[in-house]
C-alpha cells in the first residue's frame, strides 16, 4: 500500500507520519483531575497495545493533574483543549507531549498564536482537531467536508505564518462519508500528519463498523497516520479495533483468528470452542507476544476447513465430535472434540516459544 507521503512529527517517543507505522490512540473516560483512576485506566490501555493517550482538560484542576498523571504511565499524553486557550497554555507548561485545539471553540487568532509561541518553545505538537459538531458555520459556509477543511486551512495558516510545522490534522464527523471527503480534500491541500477518526459512532456494532469503514476507507487510500477509534465502550476496546483495523489492512502484524460461521455439517461445538481460544488468547501469558503475526483457523468441517486450517499456522478442522490439528499446513493430530481447546492452546503456544 503506497502511504501519503507526509511531514514527520513526534508525540513524545512516538512518531507520527514521514513513514512512521500507523499508530493506535485512545482517550481516557474518567475524570482527569480523579489521577488515581485516570492512571488505572490508562495503565489497562497500556496494556492493550494503545500508544497515546489523549486526556480531556475541562479546567485548572485538570492542567495540574497532567505532570502527576505523565510520571505515573509509560506512554505520552495529549491533552485536549476546547473553548479556554489559558488551558492550552498551562498544559504545555505541566508536560504535555501534544495538545489537541479545536479551531471550533479558540477562534481568536491572538490566543492561537500564543498556544503556537509556547508549543514551539517547547517543541511539541499542536493536533488542528476539527469537529463537525463545534464548526464555526457562520464562517464556513457551504457543504461540511470543505467547511472542515477551511476551517483547518485557515488554522494551518495561522501556525505556518508562526514557522510552526509541528502538526498534526484531524476532521471528524459523524458522518462516514463526509468524513472520507473532508480527508481526501485535505491531502491535497498539504503534507501534515493525519490524525483519522470517526466521532461519535455510537455502541459497538455499529461504531466499530463505521469506524472500520471510514478509518479504513482511508487507509486503504494511503491517507492516515494515527487512528482513534470513537466507541460508547470502553477504551480499551478502542485500542482492540484500532489494531484489528490496522492488521486488517496489513499495516500491522499480529495475531488473528479465523473462524467459520458453522452451518449444518459442523458436528463440533465450533462457536464455543472459538471463543474460548479467542479469550485465552487474550489473556496475559500471550499478549506480550501478541505482535506476533500468527494466523489461527478455526474450522467446522471437511468442506473448507483443511484447507483454511492448512493456510493457518494453526488450525483445526472439525470432524464427527473430534477435530485434525493443523500447524503449518501438516497434519499433527487428531482429537476428541473436549481435547481440542488445551490442544490447540499448546500448538500454539510452541510456536510462540512460551
Ligand atoms: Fe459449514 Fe464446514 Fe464451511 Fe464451517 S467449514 S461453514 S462447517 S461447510
Amino acid at each position: 500500500m503506497k502511504r501519503r507521503k507526509t511531514r514527520q512529527v513526534s508525540i513524545g517517543k512516538v512518531k507520527v507520519g514521514g513513514g512512521a507505522a500507523v499508530s493506535v490512540q485512545s482517550m481516557t473516560k474518567t475524570d482527569t483531575r480523579d489521577v488515581k483512576t485516570t492512571v488505572k485506566q490508562i495503565k489497562k490501555l497500556e496494556k492493550e497495545g494503545c500508544e497515546i493517550i489523549r486526556v480531556a482538560i475541562p479546567d485548572r484542576e485538570a492542567v495540574m493533574a497532567i505532570s502527576k498523571i505523565r510520571k505515573r504511565i509509560k506512554i505520552p499524553l495529549i491533552a485536549d483543549i476546547h473553548f479556554d486557550y489559558k488551558l492550552a497554555l498551562e498544559a504545555i507548561e505541566n508536560g504535555a507531549d501534544a495538545v489537541r485545539i479545536n479551531p471550533g471553540n479558540i477562534r481568536d487568532k491572538e490566543k492561537i498564536i500564543q498556544i503556537v509561541r509556547k508549543a514551539k518553545e517547547k517543541e511539541i505538537p499542536i493536533r488542528i482537531g476539527v469537529n463537525s459538531g463545534s464548526l464555526d458555520r457562520k464562517r464556513y459556509k457551504g457543504s461540511l467536508a470543505r467547511a472542515m477543511v477551511r476551517s483547518a486551512s485557515d488554522s494551518i495558516k495561522i501556525f505556518e505564518k508562526e514557522k510552526f510545522y509541528n502538526i498534526i490534522v484531524s476532521l471528524k464527523a459523524s458522518d462516514v462519508l463526509t468524513t472520507i471527503k473532508a480527508y481526501r480534500l485535505m491531502a491535497k491541500k498539504c503534507n501534515y500528519p493525519f490524525h483519522l477518526g470517526i466521532t461519535a459512532t455510537g455502541l459497538p456494532p455499529l461504531g466499530i463498523i463505521k469506524s472500520a469503514m471510514g478509518i479504513g476507507s482511508l487507509l486503504l487510500e494511503g491517507i492516515g497516520d494515527t487512528i482513534r477509534v470513537s466507541l460508547t465502550g470502553p477504551p480499551q476496546e478502542e485500542v482492540r479495533v484500532g489494531y484489528e483495523i490496522l492488521k486488517t489492512l496489513g499495516l500491522r502484524k499480529g495475531m488473528e483468528i479465523l473462524a467459520c460461521p458453522t452451518c449444518g455439517r459442523c458436528e463440533i461445538d465450533l462457536i464455543k470452542i472459538a471463543k474460548r481460544i479467542e479469550r485465552e488468547l487474550n489473556c496475559s501469558m500471550f499478549n506480550v507476544q501478541c505482535s506476533m503475526p500468527l494466523k489461527v483457523a478455526i474450522m467446522g468441517c471437511v468442506v473448507n476447513g483443511p484447507g483454511e486450517a492448512r493456510e493457518a499456522d494453526i488450525g483445526i478442522a472439525g470432524g464427527k465430535k473430534i477435530g485434525i490439528i493443523f500447524r503449518k499446513g501438516r497434519v499433527i493430530k487428531k482429537v476428541r472434540e473436549k481435547d481440542l481447546v488445551k490442544a490447540l492452546l499448546r500448538e500454539i503456544s510452541k510456536e510462540l516459544g512460551s
